[in-house]
């Protein structure tokens, strides 16, 4: 085993959250390194191809369990810039009421900052990513202090051809803030409208943490160490300070990275097993995990689709994999006759053969879809609803008793949607497959079958006051050590419905710099 020179900060996982801190810290002056499990990516090496897009899309080995397990595998990203690297670049903001769950209606959890806490954060982190939108549009709903730097995407016919229908049901409509740039931006080129997002922006229009946080935290001097697999956090034989990390390099040899802080960024489901991993005597039940929340209030966002077919093009090879409009209208969390939770609605945007437009029919086969895939090259669109689920504690990442090649119990992660949040997704689905039909396409139909489709894995290492509901406090610094932090989504005591990365990058800016100005006191 190789004993690697003490650095300041040891960052685990290199998605948006790992970024974010390197950044701060790295421009504080500090000696960061970043460990990340999957490879350094360049802007070169990407194919504008669905199969090719798999390879972007490789977690570290996991165990799925319970009656709507989570699709982690496509929700996992690898390498540099994490999942931030293919994803669809929907960049919205929480409502300022899902900071209050618990105080608003006595269910969930609060958080521990507000959202005029975070403001300002949204702000400096819209400037920083690059955001295209039309914050005077959203202020109907809640207010956003800083309009966004760009103007709103161009907008194509497989998200207009609904405006009316929107309209005539009532429902207002924004431009959906995007983290893809609609004018040239610091240096980066505008948008194509090519669509292929979801396999890695070749020309950097699209924010990826590798032409943002991440490239400029290495201009700094932030070292990344890519194919480095972190198994352990460690301790001092006191127990009441982190020391570093273990990891495995891509030749499966073992090193210690010794550090005055640990960030762990490596998403909500590797964050709770890298803790529980590391149990010592002095913590039994894995870091941090007096209370045993770790791995607790597991959530995922509640999917669905409603598709239409129209007879004319409505151009849906045009556009970004992000949405273009949405609508806060059916946010409130009692909104739907049944159920309880936000729904955040959504519709256009471009959509690619494998599994934008074939996904569309999953019973078909053969000459039926290629005969469907025919008409839905030009007339296929859709509306989509996420929607909110709220924190269970039997919702968890636990241990498997499967091991990984290093003799490591590998995640399980088990996940149920209830039944407040099924009847609020299904009174959704019925609600766009109102307003679609309005639209007047050929053909309209509800996708997914009686249960949800997820996206997104959040909490399981929950921010709060104290230990008596929470791992960490609102800077992600955890209760019990303080110089351990956790980072990302796995954060979120409540999810609203709305994409995460936008918050999660957000609170991280806000931790990173809590670290930063407190350095000496927080680091060993
Ligand atoms: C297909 C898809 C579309 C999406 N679309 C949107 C969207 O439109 N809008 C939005 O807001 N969000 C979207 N998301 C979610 C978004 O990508 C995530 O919220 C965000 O990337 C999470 O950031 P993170 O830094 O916390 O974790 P990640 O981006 O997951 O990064 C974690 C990193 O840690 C590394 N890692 C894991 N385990 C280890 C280990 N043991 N040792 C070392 N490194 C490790 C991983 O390889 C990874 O690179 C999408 C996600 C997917 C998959
Ligand atoms: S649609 Fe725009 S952001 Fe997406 S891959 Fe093409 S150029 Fe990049």
């Amino acid at each position: 085993m190789a004993t690697q020179e003490k650095v300041d900060v040891v960052i685990v996982g290199a998605g948006p959250s790992g970024a974010v801190f390197a950044d701060v810290l790295a421009r504080a002056g500090r000696k960061v390194v970043i460990l990340e499990y999957g490879p350094d990516w360049d802007m070169k090496d990407f194919v504008s191809s669905e199969m090719w897009a798999k390879r972007l899309k490789h977690a570290p080995r996991f165990e799925l369990a319970g009656r709507n397990p989570p699709g982690h595998g496509g929700n996992a990203g690898w390498g540099t810039g994490g999942s931030m690297l293919h994803f669809y670049a929907n960049w919205p903001r929480l409502h300022p009421d899902d900071f209050r769950v618990k105080s608003q209606h006595g269910r969930g959890l609060d958080w521990p900052i507000s959202y005029d806490e975070l403001s300002p954060y949204y702000d400096r982190i819209a400037e920083e990513v690059g955001i295209a939108g039309d914050a005077a549009a959203e202020r109907q709903w809640f207010p956003i202090a800083k309009d966004y730097p760009m103007p709103p995407m161009k907008a194509f016919k497989n998200g207009t051809i609904f405006n009316a229908a929107f309209k005539a049901h009532g429902i207002p409509l924004a431009a959906m803030p995007t983290s893809i740039n609609s004018i040239p931006y610091k240096g980066r080129p505008a948008c194509t409208n090519c669509g292929w997002c979801h396999a890695g922006c070749a020309i950097g229009a699209g924010a990826q943490p590798i032409v943002g946080h991440l490239r400029d935290a290495r201009a700094r001097g932030a070292a990344l160490r890519p194919f480095s697999y972190v198994t352990r956090v460690l301790t001092n034989p006191g127990g009441d300070r982190v020391t570093g990390v273990e990891y495995y390099d891509g030749k499966k040899e073992q090193h210690v990275q010794p550090a005055g802080v640990v960030v762990l960024a490596a998403y909500s489901a590797e964050v709770p097993r890298i803790m529980f991993n590391s149990a010592t005597d002095k913590h039994p039940k894995g870091l941090a995990n007096k209370n045993e929340l770790v791995g607790k209030y597991l959530m995922c966002h509640a999917l669905s689709t409603v598709w239409a077919m129209f007879d004319e093009d409505v151009e849906n090879h045009m556009g970004t994999a992000a949405y273009q409009f949405m609508s806060y209208a059916h946010y409130g969390k009692t909104h739907a006759k049944k159920g309880f939770g936000s729904t955040f609605i959504r519709t256009g945007s471009a959509m690619k053969p494998n599994a934008g437009l074939s996904g569309a029919r999953p019973d078909l086969f053969g000459q039926p879809l290629a005969d469907f895939m025919k008409r839905a090259v030009r007339g296929l669109t859709r509306i989509g609803n996420s929607g909110e689920e709220l924190p269970r504690a039997e919702n968890r990442v636990e241990l498997s008793s499967t091991k990984d090649e290093f003799g490591l119990p590998i995640a399980r992660i088990i996940h149920e949607f209830d039944q407040a949040t099924v009847d609020c997704w299904d009174y959704g689905r019925d609600q766009a497959f109102e307003i679609v039909k309005s639209a007047k396409p050929e053909e309209a139909w509800k996708g997914g079958g009686a249960a949800p489709g997820s996206s997104h894995l959040l909490g399981g290492t929950v921010m709060g006051t104290d230990t008596s509901n929470s791992v960490t406090n609102s800077y992600g610094q955890t209760h019990e050590l303080a110089n351990l932090y956790i980072a990302g989504g796995g954060l979120f005591p409540t999810e609203g419905a709305v994409n995460p990365t936008n918050t999660l990058m957000a609170v991280s800016l806000r931790g990173a710099e809590h670290m930063a100005k407190n350095f000496s006191t927080i680091a060993s």
